[in-house]
């Protein structure tokens, strides 16, 4: 055996197979005992704790998987990140003025994220972006700050006008942002009316394009902001209102996730230049909103692909305050606040998707009989004599023949010339063969053309327990990648391939699609698991977007919430454990009424017992089992 192969398996192994330092944004990393953990930082110590622990802890309250983890310090620690990166650069730019932060709230509605991002978030005063009037009804509430902005985006009624009216008058700092020349007449005839001076933000489209999956929001073909033809009748027209000197703020939003920081550059530098013709037009301005795009690194390669990024935050803020300082210093003009809208950077981090494995379906071939049974087809023999012959010289031409008769086989199935038992006997010898040919592969010297890729031919299926179309569904909308791995065991080899199926029957509810530094690979490497035991895996930085794009899909509901706070002393505190949905809420909101469907079954028991195919004491313990799987979670017990 060679030497390579006698060597134990370590953690630090795991922690390079699946990448975790790369895209753990220095919070996830593996320990010792092979548990995958997270890291909070209370000044320079760094506490881990053990994703084990907190999932023995969650399952000690009663609570079931799957389960959505929030981990409220990642959530503080990236909005500090965030600002602490555009203080330095301020100051290493010596610029002149200042950084707010918002969060856009439609990339995490939840009131624990919002309440979250607002306590934490007061000491920057950082602010909230509402694209609705639902959204401006939460921020009003929410926001602890009356010194963070609260930046109003989208189409806006009289009834949201008069809001953010009113909200000025109490002191909020409210923006309103023009998207349309149509949205003006409404917005004037209200200042007007009550006498109150708005901050107006005008929203570009900008010729500058970014590379990615919502490339479409910038450019030209953005579905909103204003084209410059547009931008200069605005002005005219509140020139002509006598409130030029409305207008603060300049906004753009090129999409989200931009993956190239030539991209963040170009928009920055477009929009300034239109900064400083609005401050020589005489607007007062004092704000550049530069909206969200800050990427995520899911894959952790630090390239331009779509699921990564080729820069730092650090590198952002910087590249940031320096275009602005640049253009407007030739120019003379003041250092405008810088605003961002970073949504996806902000909570991505924070939650974790947690759920146990319920079975696998594995593509191991079982053991082959001695020798073939008596009358069998022709076809079998030859099959039996590739996986005979089969050696490192002759590897591509077996492979070929195994493929061959394969095809044979199953034809002669459908012809009725070959039996049940003998395809699943050949299906087998393929396992078998294919198996032996991966060995025997990895010996060759050089991969013939028609065994590249056939390492990802054979894997096992490990069927989770969630829908990938409730918790993640940017897998299935866009081919989102996130990083899955399991979260113990990683002290001892993966020995098998596999994908991830999840329960819902559906063919597209998988993940097969994995985070590699080159590439995006088809299959996860997993330990085999005993039938006795449980397998959990973890699927990483799920917070954006994921909660409420989620739906019912085969009515697999809103999963168990649990969120935590890790402490200094190592310990974490449980702070809040939100219940997933049951039955009987799912099938409520596809209007059933659970009283009505427990009553309707009720009546058929009844009858089945009068009939005589139920005893009375066999129709209550399927009443029992009715009304307990109706008031219990949507997803499978173990
Ligand atoms: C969605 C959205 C954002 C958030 O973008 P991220 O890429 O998640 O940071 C910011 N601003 C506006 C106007 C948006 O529509």
């Amino acid at each position: 055996m060679p030497k390579e192969l006698l060597r134990q398996w370590k953690v630090s192994d795991s922690a390079d197979l699946y990448g975790i330092k790369e895209w753990g944004g220095g919070y996830f990393d593996l320990n010792q005992k092979g548990e995958a953990t997270v890291t909070a930082r209370f000044g320079g110590t760094a506490v881990s704790v053990s994703l084990m622990d907190i999932l023995s802890g969650i399952e000690a309250r009663g609570l079931g998987l799957p389960i959505l983890l929030r981990i409220q310090n990642l959530l503080d620690a990236q909005i500090e990140r965030i600002h602490e990166s555009f203080r330095r650069a301020i100051r290493t730019y010596g610029y002149h003025g200042q950084y707010q932060g918002v969060f856009p709230i439609k990339v995490n509605q939840q009131q624990e994220i919002i309440e979250g991002i607002s306590r934490f978030g007061e000491r920057y005063d950082h602010g909230l972006e509402a694209g609705s009037k639902a959204e401006l009804i939460v921020a009003l509430a929410m926001l602890n700050s009356t010194n963070s902005p609260l930046i109003c985006n989208g189409y806006k009624d009289r009834e949201f006008i008069d809001l953010g009216l009113q909200a000025t008058r109490m002191g909020y700092k409210v923006f309103f942002v023009v998207e349309m020349p149509g949205e003006l007449p409404l917005l004037i005839e209200r200042v007007r009316a009550t006498g109150i001076r708005p901050n107006i933000g005008l929203r570009l489209k900008l010729a500058a394009k970014a590379g990615g999956h919502w490339s479409e929001s910038g450019g030209d073909f953005s579905l909103f902001g204003l084209t410059t033809t547009q931008l200069v009748e605005v002005v005219d027209v509140l020139k002509a209102a006598e409130m030029l000197d409305c207008i603060r703020l300049v906004h753009y939003h090129l999409g989200s996730q931009i993956p190239n920081i030539r991209d963040v550059r170009n928009a920055v530098n477009e929009t300034v230049r239109f900064y400083a013709e609005l401050a020589e037009e005489g607007a007062p301005m004092g704000y550049i909103d530069l909206g969200g795009g800050l990427a995520v690194d899911y894959d952790g390669s630090k390239t331009n692909f779509v699921h990564s990024m080729n820069y730092t935050i650090d590198e952002y803020s910087a590249d940031v305050i320096e275009v602005i300082m640049n253009v407007l210093d030739e120019k003379g003009i003041e250092h405008p606040t810088v605003i961002t809208e970073s949504g996806r950077a902000t909570v991505a981090y924070s939650t974790v998707l947690l759920f146990n494995t319920l079975e696998i379906s594995r593509s191991q071939p079982t053991a082959l009989p001695e020798s073939l049974p008596p009358n069998t087809h022709e076809l079998m023999h030859n099959m039996h004599e590739v996986l005979r012959t089969l050696s490192v010289k002759n590897v591509q031409e077996c492979y070929n023949d195994a493929l061959y008769y394969r095809e044979e086989i199953l034809e002669r199935f459908r012809l009725g010339q070959i039996s049940l038992r003998d395809r699943a006997l050949a299906e087998n010898y393929f396992l078998q063969i294919l198996k032996q040919v991966l060995t025997l592969k990895s010996r060759l010297k050089r991969t013939p053309v028609e065994l590249e890729g056939l390492d990802d031919a054979m894997y096992d299926i490990y069927y989770g327990n969630f829908s990938v179309f409730q918790s993640l569904p940017d897998t299935w909308a866009i081919d989102q990648v996130f990083p899955v791995i399991p979260i113990h065991r990683l002290n001892e080899e993966p020995t098998r391939k596999a994908i991830i199926a999840d329960i819902t029957c559906d063919s597209d509810g998988k993940i097969d699609r994995f985070a590699d530094f080159h590439d995006v690979r088809r299959t996860i490497a997993v330990h085999d698991v005993p039938a006795d035991q449980d397998y959990y895996f973890g699927v990483f930085l799920v917070g954006a977007y994921q909660e409420t794009l989620g739906d019912l899909h085969n009515l697999f509901g809103d999963t168990n919430v649990v969120s935590i706070r890790i402490n200094e002393d190592g310990s974490f505190d449980f702070l809040n454990e939100t219940e997933g949905d049951s039955i009987a809420d799912v099938i409520a909101i596809v209007n059933y009424e659970p009283k009505a469907l427990l009553r309707m079954f009720r009546e058929k028991a009844e009858r089945a017992v009068r009939s005589g195919s139920l005893t009375v004491a066999e129709r209550r313990a399927i009443l029992d089992t009715y009304e307990r799987s109706l008031n219990g979670y949507t997803y499978y017990k173990t």
